[in-house]
């Protein structure tokens, strides 16, 4: 192992929002780890123009090779740490793990009794947060995560770094450097299919609840989703029945939506599904019990029966799109 194997790298993002933040936050993580591999802390720092990402990984990768290949290099979990974490992690020959909340140093087996190998396991959360995965690198491979924002921003609000921290700072891009040819271009922006997208990510939602348990009715929910191209998701008990598959419940156990618009039908409003759907903008619920939980989260609420009101709203939008009124123009998805 050579010395350098036991350093760490910090990317620091002089454009970035929150950047003094995250910056202290890499500052103090890298520091925390390379003392426990009995390493130094190195920087590399961006602050110029936006070259093409490519560009900035071989810059970067560059650098880090120049000085010796770190045991680790960690950026911010941000938009412009996310971009460019695969492209380096290419160029360097190693593989990202992206957005870790947690960082473990402790012993594990050596590569030589002199210079035992320390392990390194990163915790990342999965299942949209309700498990935690770690992951550990091979012996010998360079290591490179993104960190998530949250935990930079805790472990900067614990202090300064101190002054003296920073081994070695390399610039990437430093202010006036000219961008360089672009290998890529923005042809065109593709909407996602509101029938597969994720509903982590879905605009418009049609919940259904138990109440639209019935085929026919749960064929005009369909119906009525597909005309306001909203995606489908589910409560519990629908998604336990095998109506809908699991990947669409909503709720504590099932996932956190944020459409714009939330049409929760035939669902009495449980507190474990409501915590699916706090992030929606405008929420919109029919339901035939007045005193359904529902209406108390709801802009608009409707005392109706499923049976009655669905047919009418698929009919009144229809032939307004029919009719070609202002507003009525469908936004294809392709
Ligand atoms: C540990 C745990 C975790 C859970 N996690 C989740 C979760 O993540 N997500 C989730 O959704 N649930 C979850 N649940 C289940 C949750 O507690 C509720 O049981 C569930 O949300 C209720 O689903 P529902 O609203 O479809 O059914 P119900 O509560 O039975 O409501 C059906 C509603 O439909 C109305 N209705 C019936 N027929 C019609 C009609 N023809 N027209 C109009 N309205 C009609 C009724 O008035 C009623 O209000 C969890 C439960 C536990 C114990």
């Amino acid at each position: 192992m050579s010395d350098t194997e036991r350093d760490v790298a910090v990317f620091l993002d002089m454009v970035d929002e929150d950047r003094e933040l995250l910056n202290r936050g890499l500052v103090l993580e890298g520091l925390r780890i390379s003392r426990a591999l009995g390493g130094e802390l190195r920087a590399l720092r961006r602050s110029g123009d936006e070259p093409p990402v490519e560009e900035v990984a071989e810059r970067a990768a560059t650098l880090l090779e120049a000085e010796g290949r770190p045991r680790l290099v960690i950026l911010a979990d941000t938009d412009r740490g996310r971009e460019l974490a695969p492209f380096l992690a290419h160029r360097a020959g190693t593989q990202a793990v992206v957005g870790v909340t947690d960082i473990l140093v402790g012993q594990a087996g050596g590569s030589s009794e002199a210079r035992p190998c320390i392990g390194i396991t990163y915790v990342k959360p999965v299942c949209g947060g309700q498990l935690e995965q770690e992951l550990n690198y091979r012996e010998g491979s360079l290591e490179l995560v993104t960190m998530a924002r949250s935990a930079l921003i805790s472990e900067a609000e614990r202090g300064l770094p101190p002054g003296d921290s920073v081994g070695k700072v390399a610039e990437v891009c430093s202010p006036g450097t000219k961008p360089g040819g672009r290998r890529k271009a923005r042809v065109a922006v593709i909407a996602p299919d509101f029938r597969t997208v994720d509903i982590v990510h879905a605009r418009r939602l049609v919940a259904a609840g138990l109440g639209a348990q019935d085929t026919e009715v749960f064929r005009q929910v369909h119906e009525l989703a597909k005309l306001l191209e909203a995606s489908l998701g589910a409560t519990r008990p629908m998604v336990d029945d095998g109506i809908l598959p699991k990947e669409r419940m909503i709720g504590r156990t099932g996932k956190s939506v944020t459409p714009e618009l939330y049409l929760a039908l035939g669902l009495s409003g449980s507190p474990h599904h409501v915590a699916g759907f706090q992030g929606a903008g405008r929420v919109l619920a029919v339901n035939m019990d007045q005193r359904a939980p529902i209406f108390g989260f709801a802009d608009a609420g409707w005392v109706a029966d499923l049976r009655d009101v669905l047919p009418h709203l698929i009919d009144l939008i229809t032939q307004h799109r029919n009719a070609g009124e202002p507003g009525s123009e469908r936004h294809e998805s392709t």
